[in-house]
């Protein structure tokens, strides 16, 4: 028998956890988590769900800060999650430059793929939650249902929506997505 299907939510890291400084985040003093972060997060963790963080960081590929100081950072903005009862399941970076051609970056879905390797889960109740059209269009590739926050990127985002890549949710910041991720 198969194991029972998880609960499982992709979240883009830069501009939706915390705020988009319009610029690569190369140290955890420039982290700054966005307001609605914590409440949305501790919801989904109490609800079950597998939180994975997607994310592209091709500041490391273009050579503004290192792989080490990105997982640093990863590892101390878990652990404040992790004071407030969140768990975060996993992080999937694409560290290749912008112009590398990778087999990764999104808004191809390999960080998606090998995120959830193994794992039983339903994509027709999966979301994506990001603030740029390559969120969406990951999202969109793999599967998954689609939800564009307006922080970070997201209202320039929102406005370059076509209609070939349309999200099947927009709301103001995570914490608004919760209700309609809960729906599913
Ligand atoms: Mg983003
Ligand atoms: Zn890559």
């Amino acid at each position: 028998m198969s194991k029972p299907a998880r609960k499982v939510v992709f979240i883009d890291r830069d501009g939706v956890i915390n705020v988009d400084l319009w610029k690569y985040v190369e140290k955890w003093r420039e982290f700054k988590f966005e307001k609605s972060a914590f409440e949305a997060l501790k919801k989904l963790t109490d609800k079950g769900f597998d939180i994975f963080i997607i994310s592209n960081q091709a500041g490391v590929g273009d050579g503004v800060f290192t792989e080490a100081v990105m997982w640093e950072i990863h590892e101390k903005m878990v652990a404040a999650l992790a004071k407030r009862g969140i768990v975060i399941r996993g992080a999937r970076f694409c560290t290749h430059a912008k112009k590398a051609r990778c087999d990764c970056r999104k808004p191809k879905t390999q960080l998606l793929e090998k995120a959830v390797a193994g794992i039983n889960f339903d994509k027709n109740r999966t979301f994506f939650v990001g603030d740029k059209l390559s969120d969406l269009a990951a999202g969109k590739n793999f599967g998954v249902k689609t939800v564009l926050v307006r922080t970070g990127y997201g209202k320039e985002s929102e406005k370059k929506l076509t209609r070939a890549l349309r999200p099947d949710h927009i709301v103001d910041d995570l914490n608004a997505a919760v209700p309609f991720i809960l729906s599913a």
